[in-house]
């Protein structure tokens, strides 16, 4: 039987100092610094292929195109999802993983709730995006030391404090990468457009933030990039549970109930 293997784990002081030394440098540095740090196996990119991940993997394969990319492949992703993977498997001859949810925990809750159940309340959606999105991410999570992401501080509020390194506590202690933290989408854009960049193909039908097919939509210029998710909500958090903890009350139990085989597992830590 093979034995999980122990997380490296950096402290409180030595992540803040990092954080600061790393602040103002760029992106390609602290990826090199994490593929240094935690190796090529004990580090990777999760990205849903949006504009700021396919920076972030453009950068990362011309440090060393052995980078692992993680993406988590929900079931519900829209066609365009399937082709950008493609492209990138086909230009960059990456190796891509991805996950899926586990189908019980999926069969379970759709028995209960319906296929379609985002659209009933913000619980349920709340719910999927545990069961398709959160869960098979925490899984991946727990092989690696370290993560990097796209997030960047001026996507929406819950992200304005996001640092380039820090410790993930919703994941176990390990470290979370934002090496885009201070970039601007226009930054991003310009990355794409100097160095070529694939990109999802929605983005050219006027969508600004994509998902899964059924909770995304594209937005009329001018607003805001990330209200095209979920668009049917008021006053929900448009996140989804995988870069930071939602804690309503109102969807966890139901998140134990369906994985009732896994004892209490609700998703957001180890
Ligand atoms: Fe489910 Fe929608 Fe969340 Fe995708 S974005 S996991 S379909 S609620």
């Amino acid at each position: 039987m093979m034995l999980e293997q122990e997380h490296v784990t950096l402290d409180d002081l030595e992540v803040g100092e990092l954080a600061v030394e790393y602040d103002d440098r760029e992106p390609e540095d602290v990826i090199e610094w994490a593929l240094d740090r935690f190796g090529v196996e004990r580090f990777a990119i999760i990205t849903s292929f949006q504009a700021d991940g396919v920076v972030l993997m453009d950068m990362a394969h011309q440090i060393n195109p052995n980078v692992r990319i993680i993406t988590v492949d929900t079931a519900r992703m829209p066609q365009e999802y399937y082709e950008i993977i493609d492209t990138f498997r086909e230009r960059y001859g990456m190796k891509i993983e991805v996950l899926f949810p586990e189908a019980s925990s999926v069969e379970n809750m759709v028995a209960k709730h319906g296929v379609n159940l985002f659209y009933q309340s913000v619980p349920n959606r709340l719910l999927c995006c545990q069961v398709r999105k959160v869960l098979p991410l925490n899984r991946a999570l727990k092989g690696l030391d370290a993560w990097a992401t796209g997030l960047r501080r001026d996507q929406w509020a819950t992200r304005a404090n996001i640092k380039k390194i820090d410790l993930d506590h919703d994941h176990g202690g390990i470290v979370k990468l934002s090496p885009l933290a201070d970039w601007t989408e226009e930054d991003v854009w310009n990355y794409i457009r100097q160095y070529d960049v694939p990109v999802h193909p929605l983005y050219a039908k006027g969508f600004t933030s994509i998902s899964c097919a059924p909770c995304t939509r594209p937005v009329p210029e001018g607003a805001h990039p990330r209200s095209g998710r979920w668009w049917w909500e008021e006053n929900a958090p448009k996140e989804c549970g995988m870069h930071c903890s939602i804690e309503t009350g109102g969807f966890e139990h139901e998140v134990d109930a369906i994985l009732g085989h896994q004892n209490g597992a609700n998703g957001n830590g180890h």
